[in-house]
């Protein structure tokens, strides 16, 4: 079974010829795929609502997978017993949800060697996260797939080293090596505040205008690093 753009991405950050997991697998495309290709000798496929297990269960039956992919039913790492795999995978939630996920397990999360997340929006969220926790970024990438941008962040256990604030907003790893669609990224962000400091403008709060103002002020950052690529 062919794998979108993102998640074949994904699939490549995983620590090969060990276990995975997979938490909020959906239709479990990427454990399927992971172990099918030898990349993972065997996949724990998590999830918590009723609709994609049982996709999830008939896809893995339909791949002839089920003694090599655990599927579970259960909320976010409350899954796994600690150890049980090297890298563990979330994907295609909000950043928020992640850091829920792994603020609410702390023992699976320190046994992992390897944490790939692609959260949908909070990408900088999800770096301070990992920056907080521990947990040093060793690999970054960017996806364009049906013209939507998809920042894609692994981490194994280290610190972090001292960085600009601004590299939580695009990456550290993604500016040292100068990704192709780095200039893009910083565009994306730069429009995506240009919306919210408008929408504060509306507002005649002094919260609102200190925010604001914060923004601005961000925007004009980031707009300065854009010019150095
Ligand atoms: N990970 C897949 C991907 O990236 O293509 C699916 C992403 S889908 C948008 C998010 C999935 O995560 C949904 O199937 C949802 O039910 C599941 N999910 C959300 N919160 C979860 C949680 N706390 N624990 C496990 N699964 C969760």
């Amino acid at each position: 079974m062919p794998l979108s753009k993102r998640l074949s991405a994904i699939a490549q950050l995983v620590i090969p010829g060990a276990g995975v997991a997979d938490i909020g697998t959906d239709h479990a495309y990427l454990p399927i795929y992971l172990v099918e290709h030898g990349v993972a000798t065997h996949a724990i496929a998590g999830e918590v609502n009723q609709g994609p297990y049982l996709a999830a269960q008939e896809t893995i039956q339909r791949a002839s997978l089920q003694s090599s992919i655990s599927l579970r039913l259960g909320n976010g790492l409350a899954v796994l017993q600690p150890g049980e795999v090297e890298t563990i995978v979330i994907a295609g939630m909000g950043a928020t949800t992640m850091t829920d996920i792994l603020n609410a397990c702390p023992a699976v999360v320190q046994a992992a060697k390897r944490l790939v997340v692609q959260p949908m929006i909070g990408a900088a969220l999800m770096r301070q996260w990992l920056a907080k926790h521990r947990w040093a970024i060793c690999a970054e990438e960017l996806i364009i797939e049906d013209d939507i941008l998809y920042e894609i962040i692994a981490a194994e256990p280290g610190e972090m080293p001292a960085m600009n604030p601004l590299l939580y907003e695009i990456g550290p790893v993604l500016w040292r090596q100068k990704h192709p669609l780095l200039e893009y990224h910083i565009t994306q962000i730069i429009k995506q505040y240009t919306r919210i400091a408008e929408n504060l403008k509306l507002s005649k709060t002094t919260e609102a205008a200190e925010r604001c103002r914060q923004l601005v002020k961000k925007i004009e950052e980031l707009e300065e690093w854009r010019t150095c690529l």
